[in-house]
């Protein structure tokens, strides 16, 4: 049986619900019981539960399936999560369409999301590298303005050889 801390299971429900696109809602959250379901009539449950001695949550129950309809409106899908997602893509390709982040979370995760929750992600990206890159970004500053002032035999010395 394994345990886990409350902090946790709300990771695991996060990617699961976002994963599998299904709208999982934890509806008991105490000192000793967490209780997690999906929509009405879907068997998925996760009963976590705790004695007073242990400082972890023991699951109890875990019923991994689902009968309900793929929902196609998933307020799990974070600015955080999306950012996660399209890091990478983003790095590479600043240029990155929004409409394309939508259509790709559409397609993978079945999730629909907002052009306004995408833009917020792709800025979160570009905040982050900007951060990131800002030293290197400064060094490429400075090495491009002395190409455009320099096209001299004297730049080519210095910097090619
Ligand atoms: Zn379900």
């Amino acid at each position: 049986m394994r345990f886990v801390d409350k902090e946790e299971i709300k990771s695991i429900l996060d990617r699961h619900g976002v994963e599998n696109g299904v709208n999982l809602r934890v509806v008991r959250s105490t000192k000793s019981l967490i209780r997690v379901v999906c929509d009405e009539g879907c068997p998925f449950v996760l009963l976590a539960i705790k004695d007073g001695s242990n400082i972890r949550f023991k699951i109890k129950t875990f019923r991994d399936e689902h009968s309900c309809v793929i929902v196609y409106k998933n307020r799990k899908a974070s600015t955080k999560w999306l950012a996660f997602q399209f890091k990478e893509k983003v790095q590479e390709a600043p240029k990155f369409k929004i409409t394309e982040m939508r259509k790709e979370i559409e397609r993978e995760f079945k999730v629909h999301v907002s052009s306004h929750k995408c833009k917020r992600a792709k800025r979160r990206i570009m905040q982050e590298m900007e951060g990131s890159f800002k030293d290197e970004f400064g060094k490429l500053e400075t090495y491009f303005s002395e190409l455009r002032i320099s096209n001299s035999v004297e730049f080519q010395t210095r910097f090619i050889c």
